[in-house]
């Protein structure tokens, strides 16, 4: 039986893709660690053949260990197109291979080329704001062990990225990419990186008008949340990583010594109240921790009206975990069906905005394709198409230049039935 498009991207992260000598990759995304943390591969997207999303898009492992043992080999050329065989079976899948933009050759006004600004990760826009996560500097370091921004910035990207860098890279990608989403990162930067972001988010909200996301280290004032919202941010999302936390203190020593966990978790809570649901993300990795563990992150992090946003851990090329096993595809695939499931019992309106496709993780609506096809999942998929043709001149307005969200404003989509006024589940690490 052939894998659907949601089982093939889990399995592809699980076990990579081998490059078959022929293959003609002319023109493609290059392959290069231009992000923190779980990104390396080749960007590639799986048509579904399903009514429920027509495209998925994955960033593929193909330079760490496991994948060169991978059963899995991409074949083929821009002229004929590309296949993905599966040698265990025979199975092949019919993929696309997008291409660089043109503007990644351009450069901006100061003289840097705007890919090292800013890259594509499936439809949106990332930029790593700050300079290189403070972590790094600690003697021993205390990166997070499964991360290698350290080594990026500075080399693959610009290390001192002017507002001016920023804006024109985002207008660049807007208008020749119809690139909607632009996320904001920035590792930590003690107290200052939430004020740091501030410039960049104006400029992009009054100068480009495109959707806006910030993932910042949390910091203990939490009222720079507020400012950060009363600025037009449309998205934050907090990198938690672990929940248990004798896994989160082994692999974020800086994350566990200087902030601790719980800021993480208060974070997540303290935002999800203010901003409108499906606008915060939780960020788990699944593949360490017992799974378990994983599942119960994925349904608080849902109760909150947050969406989780789970990476398939990746013993990324250079990390301190390069020699790691990547994960197990089934206990990814229960995972990622969970994630969804979570997302539909707290009615979150995934997918909703406008082309916002991330090829580093299993978007929650990806896994639909997972969904058992109960009448809770047609309800709730019913919801879905509801709150994708309600937001739809929401995001329009948002993606006005100048245009900014009324601080407070939570219900702009419609709530599901059991998200009106549902309180968040309770959590012990
Ligand atoms: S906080 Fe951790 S994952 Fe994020 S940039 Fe710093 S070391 Fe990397």
């Amino acid at each position: 039986m052939p894998l659907n498009a949601c089982e093939l991207e889990i399995d592809l992260f699980c076990r990579g893709m081998r490059l078959s000598g022929d293959a003609k990759l002319d023109g493609a995304r290059s392959i290069s660690r231009t992000r923190a943390g779980l990104g390396s591969g080749l960007e590639i997207v799986l048509p579904t053949g399903s009514p429920l999303k027509d495209r998925i898009w994955v960033n593929v492992p193909v330079e760490e260990r496991f994948a060169r043992e991978s059963p899995y080999v991409l074949t083929g050329s821009p002229g004929d197109g590309y296949l993905v065989c599966d040698e265990r079976t025979g199975q092949t899948y019919a993929v696309e291979i997008p291409l660089e933009p043109a503007w990644y050759a351009q450069s901006t006004t100061r003289g840097i080329p705007m890919h090292r600004i800013g890259v594509l990760q499936g439809t949106y826009l990332g930029i790593y704001v700050n300079m290189v996560c403070t972590f790094w500097n600690y003697d021993p370091p205390l990166n997070c062990r499964f991360c290698t921004t350290g080594q990026n910035v500075g080399e693959n990207e610009a290390e001192d990225k002017a507002v001016s860098d920023v804006v024109e890279t985002c207008r660049a990608a807007r208008e020749q990419s119809g690139v909607t989403f632009v996320h904001l990162n920035a590792g930590f930067q003690g107290t200052r990186g939430v004020q740091f972001a501030e410039p960049y988010i104006r400029a992009i909200k009054d100068e480009v008008g495109m959707l806006v996301g910030a993932q910042l280290a949390p910091e203990k004032d939490f009222t720079k949340y507020d400012r950060l919202i009363g600025l037009g941010v449309d998205h934050l999302s907090f990198c938690v990583e672990l929940l248990d936390a004798e896994w989160f203190a082994r692999i974020c020593p800086g994350k566990t010594k200087v902030l601790g966990q719980q800021i993480f978790l208060d974070s997540i809570e303290y935002c999800a109240r203010r901003m409108p649901r499906g606008a915060v993300s939780g960020e788990i990795i699944a593949g360490l921790e017992p799974e378990e563990v994983t599942l119960k992150a994925i349904d608080w992090i849902a109760s909150l009206g947050a969406f989780p946003t789970v990476c398939v851990f990746r013993p990324t090329v250079g990390s301190d975990m390069e020699d790691w096993p990547s994960p197990d595809y089934e206990s990814m695939r229960r995972i990622m069906a969970h994630m969804y499931d979570a997302c539909r019992r707290n009615w979150i309106p995934i997918g909703a905005a406008p082309n916002i496709e991330v090829s580093l993780v299993v978007n929650p609506d990806d896994a639909a394709l997972l969904a058992p096809r109960t009448a809770g999942f047609y309800v709730y998929e019913g919801y879905r198409r509801l709150a994708r043709l309600v937001a739809r001149p929401i995001f329009a307005r948002r993606m006005t230049p100048g245009v900014r969200r009324k601080a407070g404003a939570r219900g702009e989509i419609p709530q599901g039935p059991a998200s009106q006024g549902n309180r968040p589940g309770q959590i012990s690490s």
